[in-house]
């Protein structure tokens, strides 16, 4: 694609980098026809292509409106055109910079700042998310149908092993997962405690900081991860061979460390480091250990499995956890379409509830139609999106996995 951007523009890092995507874009349009959005409206401009257009546009200073803004939001960032381009365009960073663009040209209004702020106020702190999260789950049984189906479920977690293997691991709480779902967690330490590897919690870690940059701020998330550098690195060096993510949203955005902090020479080498350690559970399983010596009880539940976005097109990790389970001995069964988001897509579901309603309900469609008894996927937000809408039990894998342990 030609460009023209001024020479101001591409004297700055940022300018350069996006003239450099924008290059790379020979607009043959293969990605549209994998894009959720354009599926759900057949607007050109709701699919990648078209926010190419938009975003080149904005950049060579041609007039930008909420148009423009209304068509970048609705993106979910689920990077299926990435996945889907014969040219390796990298969408997403240009996405990036195409929206700090268009936010600073066309300021958002009041209500929409305000949640962005409270979303970024909130979520990232256990302390704070916590109680108010007991609350919810207080006053559940009185609530409407629809607000009690966005209240998830709580599961008993048990306990968790104690760390005796000289084999050890970095388990990544997270933030909101910490404090709606601690069975995740909790499972994968009694999973790992099978094959003789430890657990260790890094103190001082917190959010990953996907919903400070999701939400616009990212001098904050900058600082989430310098400061979850510094609570793993002594972990890394005392041994721990890596950092676990349960959540793979969490996973793709700790791997992507050294993207977020390219220009700080104090932490540019550390992130490498720790985006060369982070692994999602799936990957550490498959890769890093003999999982077939897990003993499980029969009869296995039959499972419908849905991959987030995050690991299929972020980590690229299709058919990892399917691989897995499957050699573990549990019938998988795939529904229609794997390529396409769910909806939930971080704060997505929050900032575009049309939308991502439609995509849950197309999703869990094709899930149900597969006849499983349980659904089951990698993240906690597709987790909680997807249970919004159904009565077939939503779980993580790794939990499906626990509860199978042969007890003996
Ligand atoms: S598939 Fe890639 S090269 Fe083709 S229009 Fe989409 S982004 Fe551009
Ligand atoms: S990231 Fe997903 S929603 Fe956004 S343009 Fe690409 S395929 Fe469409």
């Amino acid at each position: 694609m030609q460009t023209r951007l001024s020479s101001s523009l591409l004297e700055t890092d940022w300018g350069k980098e996006a003239d450099s995507i924008l290059r790379t874009c020979v607009h043959c349009g293969f990605c549209t026809a994998t894009c959720p959005t354009y599926q759900l409206t057949g607007d050109e401009l709701d699919g990648p292509r078209g926010r190419i257009y938009l975003i080149k546009q904005a950049l060579e200073e041609t007039a930008v409106t909420a148009k423009t803004r209304k068509h970048l939001d609705r993106c979910l960032v689920c990077r299926s055109c990435e996945t889907t381009c014969p040219s390796g365009v990298r969408y997403h960073n240009l996405l990036q910079i195409g929206k700090e663009v268009v936010d600073e040209r066309v300021p958002r209004p009041l209500n929409e700042r305000f949640m962005r702020w409270g979303m970024r106020t909130l979520l990232p702190y256990p302390a704070r998310f916590a109680p108010l999260f007991r609350l919810g789950a207080l006053f559940r049984p009185l609530m409407p149908a629809a607000l009690k189906a966005k209240m998830p479920l709580l599961h008993e977690p048990g306990t968790r092993p104690s760390g005796k293997h000289v084999r050890k691991v970095i388990l990544f709480e997270g933030c909101v997962q910490s404090v709606v779902a601690t069975s995740i967690n909790v499972a994968t330490s009694r999973v790992l405690d099978r094959l003789g590897i430890s657990c260790i919690t890094a103190n001082g870690e917190g959010c990953c900081g996907a919903v400070s940059n999701h939400t616009g701020d990212i001098p904050s998330g900058k600082e989430m991860a310098r400061r979850n550098i510094d609570s793993w690195v002594p972990h890394l060096d005392a041994g721990a061979e890596a950092i676990l993510t349960t959540a793979s949203a969490c996973g793709l955005e700790i791997r992507e460390y050294p993207e977020l902090l390219k220009n700080d020479p104090a932490y540019a080498g550390k992130a490498q480091r720790i985006a060369g350690a982070v692994m999602d559970i799936s990957e550490f399983l498959s890769q890093s250990v003999d999982s077939s010596g897990l003993k499980l009880s029969e009869p296995l539940p039959q499972i419908s499995f849905h991959a987030p976005c995050t690991l299929q097109h972020g980590l690229k990790q299709a058919g990892t956890v399917e691989g897995l389970l499957q050699k573990l001995g549990f019938s998988v069964r795939t529904a229609a379409d794997p390529h396409l988001c769910c909806g939930s897509a971080g704060t997505y579901s929050i900032l575009q509830p049309r939308m991502a309603l439609q995509l849950r309900d197309d999703k869990l469609e094709k899930l149900d139609a597969t006849g499983a008894e349980v659904i089951a996927t990698a993240n906690i937000g597709c987790m909680m999106h997807l249970q919004s809408g159904t009565g077939t039990e939503v779980r993580h894998w790794i939990e499906i996995i626990d509860s199978s342990l042969d007890k003996a």
